[in-house]
């Protein structure tokens, strides 16, 4: 099936056609500065795509659409088909993705105007952790802002972890259901899963995607006292946000948000940046011990996305950190540069160490296929 990927932002859109029979990429492109540029609204950026499609695609024509849409909530647990009612229910779900969902209503919408017979699916970014049971999406805190606000652990990264947890167990040679392990997914935004059966148990991202891994802007983790101190201090709730959220994390420990850079400059004796990746490799091994008993004994240990993928030193410096658990890394094999699914780990190790790179736009396109494919099935 040929399927256009939708990744919409609130001033950005960005694309890709997939043909899921061999997995090819057509084309893809990114329209930024949506509203403050030539292009005024999601309706054009869109029009510019389908100017684009028509050169490449010529008499082919799209199956599908899928979009990422980030929030789900506690309603979907897989991808959908879309109708009013489910963007609806999407829309419904905005005090909860502020950024996020709004700017993935309007794609929908905009493509709904500009192509009504195209199928379109929404496949969520937390919808891989709606199996979490719940003493681990809980927060400790009365049960009426559950109930009144939605208040509790969400998880997000869900397409690639489950992507990543299926592949890590093609790699394994066991059943994708059989799959215990962990998975680490280290861009940006981090996030680290526990998975048991194939399925997410616990993830570290929790309400917001803020909660957990060091990131490259966002802090994760801190004690929420520290929010009630600074509103005392004055801090207003935007300055909170900027501050945990964009101004924290190795750009607020050592001045970079980017992985490779703060690695460069320890290397050139910066102690901001040694102390800021000693803190994140820590914080990531403190989970990595946990989610092994979460999962009771991980089948595997397993890193992606941009850091996970790229940066040998940053997995070197975590299961440095991990010698309780027996595992150890062959260096040769985690110092080597490849874009495929691979084992790092030595053969001592209590278990294999894995690479295996991601592809949110190859999952979304399998998930929106099976979606249309199950439609025209009944
Ligand atoms: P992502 O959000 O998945 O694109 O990942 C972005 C992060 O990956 C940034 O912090 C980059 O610095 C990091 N990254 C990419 N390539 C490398 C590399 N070769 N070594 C270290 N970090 C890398």
């Amino acid at each position: 099936m040929l399927i256009l990927i939708i990744n919409s932002g609130s001033s950005s859109l960005k694309y890709q056609v997939r043909d899921t029979n061999d997995d090819s990429v057509l084309t893809e492109g990114l329209i930024e500065r949506i509203g403050e540029s030539e292009v005024t609204d999601h309706a054009q950026a869109l029009d510019q795509v389908d100017q684009k499609l028509t050169r490449v695609l010529g008499e082919r024509a799209l199956d599908a659409v899928g979009h990422r849409v980030v929030h789900g909530g506690e309603r979907f647990g897989e991808p959908v088909l879309i109708n009013n009612e489910i963007t609806r229910a999407i829309e419904r779900l905005n005090p909860l993705a502020p950024l996020h969902n709004p700017a993935n209503v309007l794609g929908i919408r905009a493509i709904t105007k500009k192509w009504p017979k195209l199928p379109q699916v929404a496949v969520f970014d937390t919808a891989f952790h709606k199996t979490m049971p719940e003493h681990a999406w809980r927060y400790a805190i009365p049960d009426q802002l559950y109930r009144t606000y939605g208040i509790r652990r969400y998880g997000f990264h869900g397409t690639s972890h489950e992507f990543v947890s299926r592949h890590a167990a093609k790699l394994l040679g066991v059943g994708a259901s059989d799959f215990n392990g962990i998975v680490a997914h280290l861009g940006n935004g981090a996030s680290i899963t526990a998975v048991s059966g194939g399925k997410s148990i616990d993830t570290s991202m929790g309400f917001t995607p803020l909660e957990g891994l060091v990131m490259g802007t966002r802090s994760g983790d801190i004690d929420p006292s520290i929010l009630i101190f600074l509103a005392r201090e004055g801090y207003s709730t935007d300055d909170l946000d900027q501050l945990l959220n964009r101004d924290s994390g190795l750009k607020g420990m050592a001045g970079n948000n980017d992985m490779r850079s703060t690695e460069e400059a320890a290397a050139d004796g910066d102690e901001q940046a040694a102390i800021a990746l000693a803190v994140a490799s820590y914080r990531l091994a403190k989970y990595i011990g946990a989610y092994h008993v979460a999962v009771g004994g991980a089948q595997a240990l397993v890193f992606t996305a941009g850091i996970g993928e790229n940066s040998w030193q940053f997995r070197q410096s975590v299961v440095e950190r991990l010698g309780a658990l027996g595992i150890s890394l062959d260096d040769a094999a985690n110092r080597k540069k490849s874009n495929e699914p691979r084992e790092i780990s030595t053969e001592e190790s209590a278990f294999p160490v894995l690479v295996i790179p991601t592809d949110e736009e190859a999952a979304i396109a399998e998930a929106t296929a099976a979606v249309i494919g199950e439609q025209n099935n009944q």
